[in-house]
């Protein structure tokens, strides 16, 4: 079949893989001129889902991964300001990778004629027994399949369901990166902690990356860090307007921020969280702002088109799902279609399934949100026995995907 995808990014270059081994005649149309570049630096998932794409030949076996194999739920106390206490240990299997590199990883997998740059889709029409693709530049394209791999806002998702909403969860998410090289106590760094604050809701991650050119050495890896931060929406004006004084929508990138904001979050910081990671942040440049979102849907697709990775269901990224979403949703799809004759039916049955998984990483993303966000135990008074009730009482872990262990 000849499938259009829309968006080359990680959904869209796994998608693009998968269905063109599958032996369809695949096209991307990514909207951006130059290559992507990771925004903040790292994206979390699982061992399991690396060792998947590894297998299948979607990344370089000697892919490079930073492992963490614990969370360390922690907080700032006045006997500990350095590290704080950690009553409450979980095991994971979290693996971090460079978002560069993982999305050159897989995008040179992708033959050149097959991946169109500076290409932006203005509509969509399912004719029956195709889809009409409109570009930006005037183009139209026919296709038997249109994928949407178009990101949290996307236009696909707009076009097939004109009345779903992303909605505001409440909690934004301030982030940056810092290369190791520029601290000396590396030995912190081999933990992934999470940190609640000491006065306010929210809660705090680190965790470090390999170089894009993979080194996982000390001194060449990057640490990447995210406090989440209650903020209510009647007050987001005063974490949108970027440094030129102009209103943003959902997200400030590097280099937009206002300084006057970012010096006003690493002063909050340094009475919320212990010195080390203070002092990480104090260090850090560049920093970014992001919204949090969630949607709920009732279908994957409608007729000839489909949702894959976020712009289907948009899910709270302390999940770490995001990979795992594109990979799971291109796989099952090449399934589905192999050898159908009735590709409607097929398509509907592949949109079932990845609805119901869905479902399950929002239900986790949703315990995940009260149990890091909003209601964390007091980790500073706490004793381990009665935090590892907590735990049992907040998460509930899902078989589809997560990155516990
Ligand atoms: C450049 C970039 C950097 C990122 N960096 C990080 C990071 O450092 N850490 C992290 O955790 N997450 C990052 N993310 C988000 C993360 O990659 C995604 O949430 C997740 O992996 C799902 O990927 P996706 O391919 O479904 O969507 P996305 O990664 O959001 O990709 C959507 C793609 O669709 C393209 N597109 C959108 N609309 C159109 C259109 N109308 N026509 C054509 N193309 C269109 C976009 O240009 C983009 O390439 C980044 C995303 C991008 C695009």
């Amino acid at each position: 079949m000849k499938i259009a995808i829309i968006g080359g990014s990680l959904s869209g270059s796994m998608a693009a893989i998968i269905l063109g081994r599958a032996g369809h005649e695949v096209t991307v149309f990514e909207r951006s001129k130059s290559g992507l570049v990771g925004r903040g630096g790292g994206l979390t998932t699982s061992k399991k889902v690396l060792d998947e794409l590894k297998a299948q030949d979607i990344i370089d076996t000697d892919f490079p991964a930073s492992p963490f194999y614990d969370l360390k739920m922690s907080k700032r106390t006045e006997e500990e300001p350095y590290l704080g206490v950690n009553p409450l240990t979980k095991a994971i299997d979290m693996h971090c990778v460079h978002w560069g590199g993982l999305w050159s990883n897989l995008v040179k997998r992708v033959p050149d004629t097959s991946y169109l740059r500076g290409q932006t889709l203005v509509d969509a029409k399912d004719t029956g027994d195709g889809v009409s693709l409109s570009f930006e530049n005037g183009a139209t394209v026919e296709a038997d399949v249109a994928l949407f791999c178009d990101g949290y806002n996307s236009m696909g998702r707009r076009l097939l369901f004109p009345d779903n909403r992303i909605e505001y969860r409440g909690y934004l998410v301030w982030r940056g990166t810092l290369p190791d090289s520029a601290i000396t106590d590396h030995a912190p760094l081999a933990d992934h902690p999470r940190y609640s604050y000491t006065t306010m809701k929210g809660s705090f991650v680190s965790f470090v990356v390999p170089s894009y050119e993979g080194s996982t050495k000390p001194g060449q890896r990057t640490i990447n860090w995210a406090a989440y931060l209650p903020v209510p929406e009647d007050m987001l004006h005063h974490y949108l307007i970027d440094a030129q004084g102009k209103k943003r929508d959902g997200t400030v990138p590097s280099g937009a921020l206002r300084p006057d904001l970012d010096e006003e979050l690493k002063t909050l910081m340094r009475s919320e969280l212990p010195d080390y990671y203070a002092d990480i942040l104090s260090k850090s440049s560049g920093n970014q702002l992001q919204l949090i979102y969630t949607n709920s849907l009732d279908a994957y697709g409608h007729g000839r088109m489909c949702l894959i990775g976020d712009a289907g269901m948009v899910v709270q990224p302390m999940t770490g799902s995001g990979l795992f979403k594109g990979y799971s949703n291109s796989r099952d799809l090449a399934v589905a279609l192999a050898g159908t004759t009735d590709v409607v039916k097929a398509l509907e049955q592949w949109s079932s399934k990845q609805t119901q998984v869905a479902h399950t990483m929002h239900d986790l993303g949703n315990q995940m949100e009260d149990a890091f966000i909003w209601n964390t135990v007091d980790l500073a008074n706490t004793s381990p026995a009665d935090c590892k009730t907590w735990w049992q009482s907040k998460i509930s872990i899902p078989d589809a995907f997560s990155y516990f262990a």
